[in-house]
């Protein structure tokens, strides 16, 4: 019988486990491979530079920073499987978490920290170009020296497009908004701030069917094409931002746990605490406002600790 099933391995879930660790309640993190191929550590794998996470004056790289959480959370008897978790018994206490095909732990708690996967548009030289100029998060890549004085490309229409394009413009020479109608979907104060900014040009009715570049320079551009008379054009960028939303991994959950109509896990406020007694969510899985690691971090605490004064409420 476990005390504690952590299952993710992002900033959200190694911040838990480290504090579970810490509680003494020798906590077990399911790390991986769960979603699409993701390494264990999260989104932070596939971004290189992360220069604002408080503690790195230096600055350092999403891999290297998911390394030290795990090494500092096993220091402190937290276990890590780099196994995948296909499903999660919640119908009764203890829970049951099943590891792979036929694995089938026993737990009295379950920390879920599964993450967010970002959305691409899926066409290969997204994958191509994959951190040479091609980014998922304005935020973390954003700051970093090939994208600053240059054209840059942000897809999609929603309040992440838009607060991704906004924040570029303090780097790029310009942002091309690329959106696939001729209205945005953010939210109109959103919408207005991006549309009357004069770093910003909107792309209406526009898709990128292609990106340009090369194995020396990365990203060069971009190919698009109206979606109104059909005509394609070559633009000329040395990013590409893909904006179109993300998808929180809560797929094992879908028929457990109360999820907004994103997909993302209900946690009752100002808490981890789900609908279910025992079972806590943190980081990306139930955040879709922050999506930052050091909130993801202070979310996975925050699992931690409540998961921790229920055990012992329970035990008491
Ligand atoms: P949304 O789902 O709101 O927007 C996604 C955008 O991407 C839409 O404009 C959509 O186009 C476009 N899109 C989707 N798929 C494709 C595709 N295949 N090709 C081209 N374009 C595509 O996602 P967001 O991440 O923007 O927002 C998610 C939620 O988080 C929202 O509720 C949002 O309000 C919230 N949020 C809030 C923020 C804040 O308050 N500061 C910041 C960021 C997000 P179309 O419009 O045509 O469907």
């Amino acid at each position: 019988m476990e005390n504690v099933i952590i299952i993710g391995s992002g900033p959200a879930g190694f911040t838990a486990a480290l504090y579970a660790a810490r509680a003494d309640l020798s906590p077990i993190c399911f790390e991986g491979d769960i979603y699409q191929g993701m390494l264990p550590g999260g989104q932070l794998m596939t971004t290189t530079e992360v220069e604002n996470y408080p503690g790195y004056p230096e600055g350092t790289t999403g891999p290297q920073m998911m390394e030290e959480f795990r090494a500092q959370a096993a220091r402190f008897g937290a276990r890590f499987e780099n196994k995948k978790v296909t499903a999660v018994d919640t119908s009764s206490r203890p829970f049951k978490v099943t590891v792979g095909s036929d694995e089938v732990l026993e737990a009295k708690a379950i920390i879920i920290a599964t993450g967010a996967t970002a959305k691409y548009l899926g066409i290969e030289s997204e994958q191509t170009f994959m951190n040479r100029g091609v980014s998922a998060c304005a935020t973390c890549d954003g700051a970093v020296p090939r994208f600053r004085g240059t054209p840059l490309v942000v897809v999609g229409g929603g309040d992440t497009a838009v607060e991704e394009a906004i924040f570029l413009t303090k780097f790029a020479s310009q942002v091309h908004l690329v959106h696939r109608r001729d209205q945005l979907r953010a939210s109109k104060v959103m919408a207005n701030r991006a549309i009357k900014h004069e770093k910003i040009t909107t792309e209406w009715n526009t898709v990128v069917e292609e990106i340009l570049g090369n194995d020396q320079d990365g990203v060069t551009g971009v190919r698009m094409k109206d979606t109104q008379t059909g005509e394609t054009r070559e633009l000329a960028c040395s990013g590409y931002f893909c904006a179109i939303g993300h998808r929180p991994n809560s797929e094992l959950f879908e028929d457990v746990l109360d999820l907004d109509e994103n997909g993302y896990i209900k946690t009752l406020p100002d808490s981890s605490y789900t609908r279910i007694d025992g079972v806590f969510a943190c980081g990306d899985v139930q955040d879709h406002v922050y999506r930052q690691a050091i909130t993801a971090a202070g979310s996975g605490c925050m699992a931690a600790i409540d998961m921790t004064r229920w055990l012992e409420e329970q035990e008491a």
